[in-house]
């Protein structure tokens, strides 16, 4: 589908915020990988973001929403029309009490320090996911037995028409790297209800996972985490190795000889080098244990 630039421009024009055009999309993905989208905006404001939003309805053209694209594959023929990165105008925090209401653009790391500064428990689990807090509700992300479900209050953000929508978690369906909003709901922020704790024991608990990932996991090396989703009472990792992938390549993309269930980019790695490599691991996975896996990363854009 090839969109009109005199549209793209039009939307540009009236944006406040920084607009991009033909913007390679491995720049803002953790695996470096990805075409060019026709046109990116980090929309400054939520005034901004609504006025984005009724152009792209009125003009009919297909969006869609970047964290810190740390659990995207952009395929290599890019993405067609505008993507909205929600991450720099939305980067708010207030506490009232032990509720912190946090804009979707603050980074969850960050998050997580500022919650441990402030003595809130709730979000230790979460040290070393490097993404958005938007993300991290949209997949619903989580760690030794944690995830953002267990402290959502609410969810606010806007409808593609740019109407102000608050969720409930009731609204949601939140499962295991899992959530339901209306199709095309760009989430503007969320209030997370945590617990008063003891700084000491917060601040332990997040070293010692941290400690965990340094050791476990290629932390140095570009990847989307987790490329497939743990099947019932077992992990995609052990299952993985079992199949011998260790270490088993396609073009530039490679399965972490440290961690099974990643896959890095190796130097240059394509997009088409990564679905490849998926297929192998499907396929070798189910040929060896018999499970189907299914990936947790997701894939968008044009081949
Ligand atoms: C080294 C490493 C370790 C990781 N460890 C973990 C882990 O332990 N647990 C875990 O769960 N994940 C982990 N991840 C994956 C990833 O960090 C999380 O899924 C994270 O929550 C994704 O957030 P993001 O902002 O990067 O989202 P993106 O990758 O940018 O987007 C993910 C999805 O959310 C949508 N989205 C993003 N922001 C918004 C918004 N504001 N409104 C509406 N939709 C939005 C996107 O359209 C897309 O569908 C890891 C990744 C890496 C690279």
């Amino acid at each position: 589908m090839k969109i009109s630039s005199d549209i793209l421009k039009q939307l540009a024009a009236k944006a406040k915020g920084q607009c991009r055009f033909s913007e390679p999309m491995s720049r803002h993905t953790s695996f470096r990988i990805g075409g060019p989208a026709d046109l990116l905006v980090i929309p400054a404001d939520e005034p901004d973001l609504q006025n984005l939003l009724a152009g792209i309805h009125k003009s009919r053209i297909p969006y869609m929403i970047l964290g810190n694209g740390t659990n995207l594959l952009v395929l290599d023929g890019g993405i067609r029309g505008v993507v909205i990165k929600m991450t720099s105008g939305f980067r708010q925090l207030d506490r009232k009490e032990n509720t912190l209401k946090v804009g979707a653009g603050y980074a969850l790391p960050r998050l997580v320090e500022g919650a441990a500064e402030m003595s809130l428990a709730g979000l230790e689990w979460g040290v070393g996911i490097p993404g958005s807090l938007g993300g991290a509700l949209v997949m619903n992300a989580g760690a030794y037995g944690g995830q953002m479900s267990d402290i959502v209050k609410k969810v606010w953000g806007y409808t593609p028409s740019g109407d102000r929508l608050t969720l409930r978690p009731g609204q949601i369906n939140f499962g295991y790297r899992h959530s339901e909003y209306p199709d095309g709901f760009v989430i503007a922020g969320a209030e997370l209800e945590m617990q008063a704790g003891k700084k000491t024991r917060i601040k332990s608990a997040m070293e010692q996972w941290m400690g965990k990932r340094q050791r476990n996991q290629p932390l140095s090396l570009p990847s989307a985490g987790c490329i497939f989703k743990n099947p019932a009472n077992d992990s995609a990792r052990r299952l993985i190795g079992v199949a011998g992938l260790k270490g088993k390549k396609a073009g530039g993309a490679k399965v972490s000889s440290k961690h099974a269930n990643f896959i890095i980019n190796d130097g240059g790695a394509k997009a088409a080098d990564v679905l490849k490599l998926i297929d192998i691991i499907k396929e070798r996975t189910h040929k060896s244990v018999g499970i189907e896996l299914t990936p947790e990363v997701k894939t968008v854009g044009e081949p």
